[in-house]
């Protein structure tokens, strides 16, 4: 018996679009790049719920006949490619002719279209691939789509889908994209009855100033043209000036008008700013290229925005230099004002570099009489430390000093101190050899898992502040503060609403009082929370931002007493090995390394 058949449609349909379209905003960006084919000069963009009520896209395009109102919503129906060939030709965004028949299949679909010139347009109704209406319509030229109950039978999707506020962010964040990427077209997007971008014709300079202006500071003194052609490609665009860089950038590539992610051509971007830039920040770019649509290949997947070029190494170089050059141009060195805090590498571990021995640290508090012998107990420590220090890094402990007849440090000698080190380093001797903690790198985490403690336990203390700051945001970037706003209160901040997008910073977790910018502060935390950040995660990035200003500012391990509190504390942390981005926290200069020394 034969059981093999081919799937309904509707089904068909429905797993394709499980594909395409994988939240509201994929609906937003389909139809927007729909009516840029149609050569629209005005596009409106209204969502309501963030699209789980309804996604409408209305342009002024070239529309379409009644036949092709219905063809539009078959599989594999597209006006742009007839053949293979067209595919290397390709100038439009879409050409798989999927979307529509994917929009169709999980939601209910209302469009009206009227082609230029035409006395009567049409209308069609179509809910889960299912025609339910298609009548004539006295409709204006052009195209109006209505998308309602988004995933209203594909249940588990419709239950996935993020809080409203995150949703909102992707389609915003699809609608910049295609902002940026035709200037020329009028642009709207409400969000119910907010108006969030009202965006008229213009040039690419002027659009994105637009968008992202507000954003960046002193915007048309910060950005710099680039402009290249060569054979093989067109480069134009813009990027930031070194001293414009932040932590949350604004960073694009579009190729022939297409938004596009391109980590490999992102590296030279990165290369041309190399000793630029102050450390954890990143530079503006929005970098346009223009190359023969023969040349690349769109076709990866359809919601995948890479895009391989045939001569990637060639334009990675163009690009590099023409970066370069513009950073150049403008007499941009690395200037001496840039923070070098954090970059200082440990001279000592250098192979060929001499060690120079840190003075000891005189303690004007010690007194020798005291019951609890300083001394003591820093030895005790000691064991604690190793112990700790075996179980993450075993490597270091096996280290035999070359003659192990006269070890340089004992532990029942008297050099158990510590040193504080070019104000950066604390320094001590353990059983192996000279250990070299990084103080600020320590603190840091510290902190990081005190606070992270205190978030999970939600019991953090709070400090009022006298004068109350002001925490002014952009439309998104308040959005996704709401979402993470119950997470910054359990650390001790509270606000007050000022108005839209704007809040009073009332009170800051007590550990941030010696913090200046605590506004900076909420703004790296915001730009470090990513989209899809579970709860852990943002408890682990807000946590690590604080703990790092903390760190920055505080002076803590003056005195010996201090210190040796100090580096217990480091060594009760889970990992007291590296700070929260990696880095290393301590070092260890084995025996044998300074008896080579002094060979
Ligand atoms: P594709 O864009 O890949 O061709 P779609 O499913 O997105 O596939 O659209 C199918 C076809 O419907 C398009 O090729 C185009 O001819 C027509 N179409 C869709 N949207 C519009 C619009 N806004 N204005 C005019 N024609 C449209
Ligand atoms: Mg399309």
């Amino acid at each position: 018996m034969d059981i093999i058949h081919l799937l309904p449609d509707s089904i068909a349909n429905q797993i394709a679009a499980g594909e395409v379209i994988q939240r509201p905003a994929s609906v937003v960006k389909e139809l927007m790049e729909n009516s840029i084919d149609a050569g629209a000069d005005r596009v409106t963009v209204v969502v309501k719920n963030a699209g789980r009520t309804f996604i409408k896209v209305v342009d002024t395009g070239k529309g379409m006949s009644q036949t092709d109102a219905r063809m539009a919503f078959e599989r594999h129906a597209t006006s742009k490619i007839q053949n293979t060939d067209d595919l290397f030709r390709l100038r439009t965004m879409g050409f798989r002719g999927e979307a529509l028949a994917s929009i169709a299949a999980v939601a209910s679909v209302e469009l009206r279209t009227r082609q230029k010139g035409s006395d009567f347009g049409t209308f069609i109704e179509i809910a889960a691939s299912k025609i339910l209406k298609q009548e004539m319509d006295s409709c204006a030229e052009g195209t109006f789509f209505l998308v309602k109950n988004l995933f209203f039978n594909v249940p588990a999707r419709r239950k996935f889908l993020k809080t409203e506020e995150t949703e909102l962010r992707h389609i915003i964040t699809e609608f910049q994209r295609v902002a940026l990427a035709n200037p020329n077209i009028a642009l709207e997007l409400f969000s119910g009855d907010d108006m969030i971008y009202e965006l008229s014709a213009t040039n690419h300079k002027q659009r994105i100033a637009a968008v992202f202006g507000k954003k960046i500071r002193n915007f048309s003194q910060n950005l710099l043209n680039i402009e290249v052609k060569t054979s093989i490609v067109n480069i134009f665009g813009f990027v930031g000036k070194p001293q414009a860089s932040a932590k949350n950038t604004q960073q694009f590539f579009f190729v022939n008008g297409r938004f596009m992610r391109h980590p490999y051509f992102h590296r030279a971007v990165m290369n041309a700013y190399e000793n630029m830039l102050q450390p954890d920040t990143s530079p503006y770019y929005f970098i346009y290229f223009e190359v023969n649509p023969e040349n690349i290949d769109v076709n990866i997947h359809p919601t995948k925005t890479e895009i391989k070029f045939e001569d990637e190494r060639e334009i990675w170089s163009i690009l590099m230099t023409a970066v370069k050059e513009s950073l150049g141009k403008f007499n941009i060195i690395p200037s001496i004002d840039f923070n070098t805090e954090g970059q200082i590498d440990i001279p000592v571990l250098g192979k060929n570099r001499n060690f120079e021995m840190p003075k000891p640290v005189f303690n004007p508090n010690y007194n020798p009489f005291a019951n609890h012998s300083p001394r003591n107990s820093y030895s005790k420590s000691f064991e604690n430390w190793e112990k700790l220090y075996e179980k993450n890094e075993p490597q270091y402990i096996d280290i035999k000093p070359i003659n192990s007849n006269q070890p340089l440090i004992s532990e029942n000698e008297n050099f158990t101190d510590f040193f504080r080190f070019r104000e950066k380093y604390l320094i001590t001797s353990v059983k192996s050899g000279l250990m070299i903690i990084d103080r600020q790198r320590a603190e840091e985490r510290i902190v990081y898992e005190k606070i992270l403690l205190q978030m999970e336990q939600q019991q953090s203390a709070m400090q009022k502040v006298l004068f109350p700051e002001n925490l002014q945001l952009s439309t998104d970037e308040n959005l996704l503060f709401k979402e993470i706003l119950p997470d910054i209160l359990a650390i001790g901040f509270e606000f007050e609403t000022e108005g839209e997008n704007s809040y009073l910073v009332t009170g800051i977790p007590s550990l941030l009082t010696e913090t200046p910018d605590i506004i900076e502060l909420l703004q790296n935390i915001l730009a470090s929370v990513g989209e899809n950040g579970i709860q852990k995660e943002i408890y682990e990035k807000i946590a690590a931002q604080v703990a790092k200003n903390y760190a920055k500012f505080s002076q803590s391990a003056h005195n010996q007493a201090e210190t040796e509190s100090f580096i217990n504390k480091l060594f009760q942390c889970q990992n007291p090995n590296f700070s929260t981005d990696g880095k290393k926290i301590m070092a260890i200069i084995a025996d044998s390394e300074i008896f080579e020394k002094f060979n």
